[in-house]
């Protein structure tokens, strides 16, 4: 198993173990993450072939600081220093922060101001997503070197399964090294890469070694690896119900995984069943290629009705912390928010509303213009007919560059 900064080149070959099989069989649903995950199949692609509960290879691929390295990249005068991509005026966001940024404190979502403020030497370079799109074709080509089976999660990162590979290499580790020099070869930056038997854990561990690291969770090492790790880490938590968590004692997957599922239940109302599975590194989510975003968000159930204008108030903006986090980890951009609530009766009511009429290059960019979008939605809907057992929220019309215009054979990218 890996540890933060242990030595990336060491690692062996990755192989299954067959015993680990009927420990994943125990866990007999798809893992749910968090939110609903907005996506739509735009195609009769049915994924990575199943592996009839077995184990997969699974790799997870995240470029470093990508829309940063590709401005240092173009930009020789950037090089080496601290750099932000993002509007620097009063009301800026930082988008993407290079890693001499990042030692400042600077942040992505962080106001510019703020970012200046830890680190006056910050270069604020404007956002050029066409040279990002270029850049995340080429990495995408790579991907299809050596697998048919890419799901692509924004730009710059994807989950690739490798259990049976085009070039017949066999190991995943050995791909997944082949595929961080491919990409460095064809456009000189550098990825990070997570190696493991599911998504879950794939992306955790890409995330270990960053930047230009690698490391690999084995069979049999899920659970063990999870158990260390601060519940921030898990993919979903974000700072709200990390709060919430510390609070009910929780402060790593050892900690949650302690916790039966009925209390899980009684807590976290529909997040209960991914955590319980993910606090034992289980995740039976298969790797779905060719599928195209078309919108990012989420909803939440919650384990009582809520109907007081206060407490949907409070609710949404949990919402809107959490959604905000995921447009920004999908480093999507879009011009139409929606508010869907369910009634006690299960009856849905959606409101929405847009910015900028197409073609104009206005785009929902900032969380501000997100939380005030959504809090208006809401504002108009009150007061509620009856009590209501489900909130979301999601962000469509997204920008797909040219996928949106993909041809049937599946070769070119899917953007977002
Ligand atoms: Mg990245």
């Amino acid at each position: 198993m890996c540890t933060k900064s242990a030595e990336r080149a060491l690692v062996p070959p990755y192989r299954v173990q067959i015993g680990v099989q009927s420990f994943l069989r125990a866990g007999n649903a798809p893992i749910l993450p968090l939110m609903s995950d907005a996506v739509s199949t735009d195609d009769d692609d049915e994924g990575a072939p199943s592996s009839g509960g077995g184990l997969r290879k699974i790799i997870h691929v995240d470029m470093d600081a990508f829309f940063a390295s590709v401005e240092q990249r173009d930009d020789p005068s950037l090089r080496g220093k601290p750099v932000a991509v993002g509007g620097a005026g009063g009301r800026g966001v930082v988008a993407a922060a290079s890693y001499e940024a990042r030692k400042f404190g600077v942040k992505s979502a962080m106001p510019s101001v703020t970012a200046k403020r830890r680190c006056p030497d910050l270069i604020f370079v404007r956002h050029r997503f066409d040279a990002y799109k270029e850049a995340s074709r080429e990495i995408r080509a790579v991907f299809e070197h050596h697998t048919p089976h890419v799901e692509p999660l924004s730009l710059d990162e994807a989950y690739l399964d490798v259990t049976e590979d085009r070039l017949g290499i066999g190991s995943a580790t050995r791909i997944a090294q082949l595929i961080r020099q491919e990409i460095k070869a064809k456009t000189q930056l550098t990825a990070s890469a997570g190696v493991s038997y599911n998504k879950f854990l794939a992306k955790i561990a890409s995330d270990q070694n960053k930047p230009d690291g690698m490391c690999v969770i084995r069979p049999g090492e899920g659970a063990d690896f999870v158990a260390q790790l601060p519940i921030r880490r898990f993919h979903g938590v974000g700072p709200k119900a990390e709060e919430k968590m510390k609070r009910l004692g929780i402060e790593t997957g050892g900690d949650l995984a302690l916790k039966d599922i009925e209390f899980l239940r009684a807590n976290f109302g529909s997040f209960a069943d991914y955590l319980f599975r993910a606090a034992r590194g289980i995740d039976l989510r298969p790797v779905s290629a060719h599928r195209v975003r078309k919108s990012v968000g989420g909803e939440r159930t919650f384990s009582e009705d809520k109907s007081s204008g206060a407490e949907l108030r409070e609710t949404l903006e949990e919402i809107i912390d959490i959604v905000w986090e995921r447009i920004e980890n999908s480093k999507a951009r879009g011009r139409t928010v929606t508010l869907k609530v369910k009634f006690t009766d299960f009856q849905n009511m959606t409101r929405s509303q847009s910015i900028g009429p197409k073609p104009a290059s206005e785009w929902i960019e900032d969380k501000a213009t997100f939380a005030r979008i959504s809090r208006e939605l809401l504002s108009e809907a009150l007061p509620l007919a009856m009590p209501i057992r489900l909130m979301g929220l999601t962000l469509s019309n997204l920008d797909h560059g040219d996928a949106a215009q993909r041809p049937k054979d599946n070769a070119q990218l899917s953007l977002l």
